[in-house]
């Protein structure tokens, strides 16, 4: 068999490395609900500042500086103008984001671009009443405690804008305009996104910058101008209170978990004399728990030896010829029908070995069994799906491949990508899309069938994710996953794809050998889809054969496999936990916050501690029971028709006690819990520390270069550790990602870098500035600062 290529060093470093860029976090958490509010944030941040030398010396002592509590303590105050709605005004219509704004407002009529504050809103005529369209950004509101401070649990909360609750918020020019377009307005009417968190952004659009109880709502899962018009003309007269109130319990269990939860993470590791960063959310408890508790399984395995064992059979029968003729025979290769076949079981017993000697040269009986087997197209894609198959086929990650969905979304070229449904309805009108694609992609003479395949899934909001049937130049990572939308949608109006599979089977006394092969005999949609099915051909045999060779091969039983992206969010799917838009960045922030490494993820000495700590002294925030059970109260306020807050409260009510219970247990236990976090911490930095030392400092020759990140410059450089005695350092390239590269320069003998950069090749270099391989570089580079110099 030939072997497979060998992995380049740098395809190894670059699969071991997830995410690709910070890049990926950000656009993750855009709709996300976060954990860690920046309030909070801000609150620690002004509590402590050192200038940082790298992120992993985020452990430090607590200065003794005393925090001022006059900034603390000082309330934000909040209260939204309140405003009429005037007779005769016009129809406000506000979206989810800028761009939703221009394809609604260019889908109902003619509009006008206007400008305030630099912020694009459009006006136009629609049958003789006039019609404004702007946009929010996202969500213009957030949570915050009317009363600052860091003791727990915390549960007097309320909406303000963002501007409020930060700094140079670049969402103040969307509220100004919006506050500003209401007040001429007669009547509102939200189309935002059409789930939980666009409700939500809708809600707090209506109640706190229009003043109002109410609006009218447009319900879309295409930005396509048809189903624009359709969702204007049908339009609901009140906003989707399921859904509105459903998302607003949401964001207060997180706030009440993630601000109480990190807060008592923090003060534990506080009475240790330290300071450091935690976090642990509702959903993200339970999802590290499935990594770490299958890390432990991997940690308590013992592989045991086994052994296979496989025969080689010819049906050339011997006529009467000696042995030693057939021998040579097979070794010639003239059997035209030999065949290996395995035994088929492992043996664990050494000693069964034994039974397999001394049958080479003798006669097997031999059988085929033929069976069809038929595969019908998978069913439509929903979020999940599609991050899975998307992972499987490129390598995207579950959040850049949700980033990539929405942007195609909002381009009008497919439906809305956050959907678990895997229906398809006529009402989308797929005909006309399936005419239009299919003549395109040059598949006609394929599409068999007039309804489509769908799944058992449904998702009251949106059907599965289609193609709309616009078109746009696309390229790179846009490109392949539009096209794995369209042909996935093009391969459910296919035929059944028909697989011969044969098993051939040799017995010899009480032994049983067999071989399996495969053989597509209808592609079907398959010629559509890609698919990784792999055939492979095996003679017919039947009756007498003559075992030819036999060969026993020696294995190891293997430890579980480690959850990759893909197969974690599929996991975190099939339990209930979280929801389809929430849980690609959850992940994210258990990478960002050190408890998971790699692509094959890996619990860190951080992660797992965290987890084991929590076992021992509150083991109700890793339970996943209860977050399920939130999570299908949510889904039930969603569903409802009347009596929302009676509901909110309740669940409200629930995780409050819920979060005094873990206050409790912390209070007992915080000094413990404190320790074994502070114990996995420095352990978890020396395991980076190593894994980013480069080499012995050549300055000092004490200490060791290491790769380091500035925060205040945002910028990685190299250090020795022997700072603040040696205060040798080297530059990095500006952007991307730097890791070792496991290669010695063969110029200078440095340890080389490389550079990932998203689009871009991975470059690899030497940082020694005197090395040969960057004089020229050198060179060029004086020669500009000269140019420049002259021109000064
Ligand atoms: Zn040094
Ligand atoms: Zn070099």
């Amino acid at each position: 068999m030939p072997k497979k290529p060998k992995k380049t060093t740098e395809e190894k470093v670059i699969e071991d490395y997830f995410p690709l860029d910070e890049e990926d976090a950000e656009h993750a958490t855009e709709k996300q609900v976060k954990e860690t509010i920046p309030d909070f944030k801000q609150i620690v941040e002004k509590e402590y500042k050192k200038p940082e030398r790298s992120s992993l010396e985020r452990v430090e002592k607590i200065p003794k500086i005393k925090i001022k509590k006059s900034k603390a303590t000082r309330k934000v105050k909040y209260s939204p103008k309140k405003i009429k709605l005037k007779k005769g005004g016009y129809e406000l219509i506000v979206t989810e984001k800028p761009q939703a704004a221009s394809k609604i407002a260019s889908a109902l009529g003619n509009p006008k671009r206007k400008d305030s504050k630099g912020i694009s809103y459009y006006e136009l005529e629609r049958k003789g009443k006039k019609i404004i369209v702007a946009c929010a950004v996202g969500h213009l509101f957030t949570l915050k405690q009317n009363i600052p401070g860091s003791e727990i649990p915390i549960f007097e909360i309320s909406w303000i804008p963002n501007y409020l609750a930060r700094k140079k918020d670049f969402t103040k020019k969307y509220y100004d305009t919006l506050l500003k377009l209401a007040k001429d307005s007669g009547s509102i009417t939200i189309a935002t996104d059409y789930d939980i968190e666009g409700e939500v952004i809708g809600l707090n659009v209506v109640r706190f910058i229009c003043g109002q109880k109410d609006a009218k709502r447009m319900k879309f899962s295409t930005l396509t101008t048809q189903e624009l018009n359709k969702a204007y003309d049908e339009k609901s007269p009140h906003i989707d209170w399921g859904q509105a109130i459903a998302g607003e319990t949401r964001h207060y269990l997180d706030w009440f978990y993630g601000i109480n939860l990190s807060r008592a993470l923090m003060n534990a590791i506080k009475t240790t004399g330290r300071f450091k960063i935690m976090s642990i959310g509702r959903v993200q408890g339970p999802a590290l728990n499935l990594i770490v508790q299958k890390e432990k399984d991997i940690q308590k395995f013992k592989p045991e030896p086994y052994w296979q064992v496989f025969i080689t059979v010819d049906d050339e029968r011997p006529r009467g010829r000696s042995i030693a003729s057939t021998e040579l025979r097979a070794e010639s290769g003239a059997g035209k029908n030999k065949l290996e076949l395995k035994y088929n079981q492992d043996i664990f017993d050494k000693s069964k070995l034994e039974k397999f000697e001394n049958i080479v040269g003798k006669t097997a009986i031999a059988e085929t069994k033929k069976t069809e087997q038929v595969l019908p197209p998978n069913p439509p894609f929903n979020l999940t799906t599609l991050q899975t198959e998307a992972y499987k086929f490129y390598g995207l990650t579950p959040s850049r491949t949700l980033q990539i969905a929405q942007s195609l979304y909002l381009g009008g070229l497919i439906s809305y990508p956050r959907t678990s449904s895997q229906k398809l309805p006529e009402s989308i009108g797929y005909k006309e899309i399936l005419k239009k694609l299919a003549k395109e992609y040059n598949v006609e003479k394929l599409i068999t069938k007039k309804k489509p395949v769908e799944g058992k899934k449904l998702d009251s909001a949106h059907p599965s994710i289609y193609p709309t049937g616009n078109k746009q130049i696309l390229a790179g990572d846009d490109e392949k996953i539009y096209n794995l939308i369209t042909k996935r949608f093009l391969s459910l109006f296919c035929d059944s794809a028909i697989i011969d599979n044969k098993k051939v089977s040799a017995v010899l006394d009480e032994l049983i050998f067999s071989a399996r092969g495969a053989s597509v005999r209808k592609k079907a949609w398959m010629e559509i889809y890609p698919t990784k099915l792999k055939e492979i051909e095996i003679p017919d045999l039947k009756g007498e054969v003559k075992i030819t060779n036999s060969k026993t091969e020696q294995k190891e039983t293997q430890p579980p496999k480690r959850y990759s992206p893909a197969s974690i969010i599929s996991q975190l799917e099939k339990k209930n936990l979280g929801t389809k838009a929430t849980r690609s960045s959850i992940l994210e922030t258990l990478y960002n916050r050190n408890y998971v490494k790699g692509k094959s993820i890996e619990a860190t000495p951080l992660g797992i501690s965290l987890i084991t700590t929590l076992e021992k002294y509150s083991p109700i925030i890793i339970n996943e029971k209860l977050t399920r059970n939130f999570e299908n109260e949510m889904e039930a306020i969603q569903k409802l028709k009347k009596n929302f807050e009676e509901k909110e409260k309740k669940v409200i009510d629930k995780a409050k006690q819920t979060i005094i219970s873990i206050a409790k247990d912390f209070g007992k236990n915080e000094k413990k819990i404190g320790e074994e976090l502070l114990k996995a911490t420095n352990e978890l930095r020396q395991q980076q520390k190593i894994e980013n030392t480069l080499m012995r400092c050549p300055v000092c020759k004490k200490g060791n270069l290491g790769i380091m990140y500035s925060r205040k410059t945002k910028r990685h450089f190299i250090a020795c550790d022997a700072y603040p005695d040696c205060t040798n350092t080297y530059s990095l390239p500006p952007r991307g990602v730097i890791k070792k590269a496991n290669k010695v320069c063969e110029e200078c003998g440095f340890p080389m870098l490389m550079r990932l950069l998203r689009g871009r090749r991975p470059w690899v270099f030497c940082f020694n500035p005197k090395c040969k391989t960057n004089e020229e570089w050198a060179k060029k580079r004086e020669k500009k600062e000269e140019k420049e110099n002259e021109q000064d």
